[in-house]
């Protein structure tokens, strides 16, 4: 157990900014030496004119080209791979939207690593070896199963390696092992707080949990405050993606004010998705990450195409790695109605924040250029007249309206009648393009 149950390794958590710095500075000459023999980054470095040895501050890396997910693909199976293959513990995948999925690999420095970044998460949340952790995330190829669990696992706290599906099961092992912390996706969470529902389960009385990490895809504040009602835990949010270990990239402390980042595992920089400039402190644009503690695969600048912007100041838990704003959804997540640049979380937020709507909802462009939002009704608001079911009808669209510019057609639907998943939701249906 470390001293401070609230820290797992205090001294590089708490570390100064300028030692900070040099330790990123250390790490990032690291791996540009490691990268070196990587045909792909030898020519990138060639290319620039840029010498590894002559890197004299973690800023000097913007003189190199961005890597891309497309890289990863084009390179696929291992054309990235900086280690012999032997070196090789674990490969882990990510599917994007088409082709080939982006392989990753791990020496086994890199998944003990990955699991002490994510035991740093678990502990400053205040989760201890008295937990009881089930893991709903899936196992397999996706990060969320397997080093999630490794993370657990070094906390010293039980593991229930449930995987997402049957709710029914979850509820036994939940009931009979006293769970305490789950980790979910925000749609699988609402998903679950139905089922409790349905079963009579009131999850405040009838269960022990305290905490949930959500994460795997973007969710808004007012969501957030959803699921800890309606389930009755505090929420983290959890961020990461496979390119960069998987979960743990950064992560929620017990001020929940805003996202730790591993500084001395990440080197970030946000910029204007536009044209790969930095942006001013405090604005939103593109995560790019650099992995500096990594052996097998490092990745140089990174376009993770996640939005967010960086929190001034200093956290008053006295970490010193800086923080991140929730994730506010993808750049490529945007889509166009009618010449106006539109996020799915703009949506969700007007959505959540209106009492009488549930917890699912789906966007689907069609025609030439019409944009319908479905969304499921809260229980308990529908009367069963239809009158009030349209003035409801009308209410969310003017609301849409106003934070849009473009009025959707709204289609109030029946509680739990949208499909939902246990892994990512696909919240927009384009059959515009089909
Ligand atoms: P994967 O590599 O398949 O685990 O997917 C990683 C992606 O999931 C990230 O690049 C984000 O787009 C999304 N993601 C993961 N965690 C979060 C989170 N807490 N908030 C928003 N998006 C997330
Ligand atoms: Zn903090």
């Amino acid at each position: 157990m470390p001293a401070n149950p609230m820290f797992w390794q205090k001294e590089v958590e708490t570390l100064e900014r300028p030692a900070l710095e040099a330790l990123q500075l250390q790490r990032l000459q690291e791996t540009l030496r490691r990268v070196e023999r990587v045909p792909f980054y030898r020519g990138k470095f060639l290319a620039a004119g840029f010498k590894p040895e002559e890197l004299k501050s973690v800023d000097g890396l913007r003189r190199l080209p961005f890597t891309t997910a497309a890289d990863l693909r084009e390179n696929y199976p291992d054309g990235l791979l900086a280690v012999p293959r032997e070196e090789v513990l674990r490969l882990h995948t990510s599917s994007g939207t088409t082709g080939k999925p982006k392989a990753l690999f791990f020496s086994r420095r890199d998944v003990d690593n990955a699991a002490e970044l994510l035991a740093r998460a678990f502990c400053m949340t205040g989760v201890t070896r008295r937990d009881v952790f089930q893991n709903m995330m899936s196992y397999g190829l996706f990060t969320g199963g397997l080093m999630m669990h490794y993370g657990a696992e070094k906390i010293g706290c039980m593991v229930i390696p449930s995987g997402p599906g049957p709710s029914e099961r979850q509820l036994l092992l939940m009931q009979d092992f006293g769970t305490t912390v789950i980790h979910v996706t925000p749609s699988y969470a609402f998903y679950f707080a139905d089922f409790l529902e349905k079963k009579g389960v009131d999850p405040h009385k009838d269960l022990s949990l305290r905490k949930a990490f959500v994460g795997a895809e973007p969710y808004t504040q007012e969501t957030c405050g959803k699921i800890e009602a309606a389930l009755g835990l505090d929420v983290y949010n959890s961020y990461g993606l496979t390119e960069m270990n998987g979960p743990g990239v950064a992560f929620e402390c017990e001020h929940k004010s805003g996202l730790h980042v591993w500084e001395d595992n990440f080197v970030l920089e946000i910029i204007n998705p536009a044209t790969g400039d930095p942006v001013k402190e405090g604005e939103t644009g593109e995560l790019v990450l650099t992995s500096i503690n990594r052996e097998a695969m490092p990745l140089l600048r990174y376009r993770t195409r996640d939005l967010t912007s960086l929190i001034p100041g200093a956290c008053a838990c006295g970490r010193t790695h800086r923080r991140i704003r929730r994730i506010t959804g993808r750049s490529d997540d945007m889509f166009i109605v009618r010449g106006v640049n539109i996020f799915p979380q703009q949506i969700e937020r007007v959505l959540m924040a209106m009492p009488q709507i549930g917890r699912n909802y789906l966007i689907q462009l069609d025609g030439l250029d019409d944009l319908t939002v479905k969304v499921e009704l809260s229980p308990p608001a529908f009367d069963g007249q239809v009158g009030h079911l349209e003035e409801l009808q009308n209410q969310v669209a003017e609301k849409l309206r106003a934070e849009l510019w473009v009025r959707p057609k709204v289609d109030l639907v029946a509680a739990g009648s949208l499909p939902v998943t246990e892994g990512k939701a696909k919240r927009v249906i384009d059959k515009r393009s089909l």
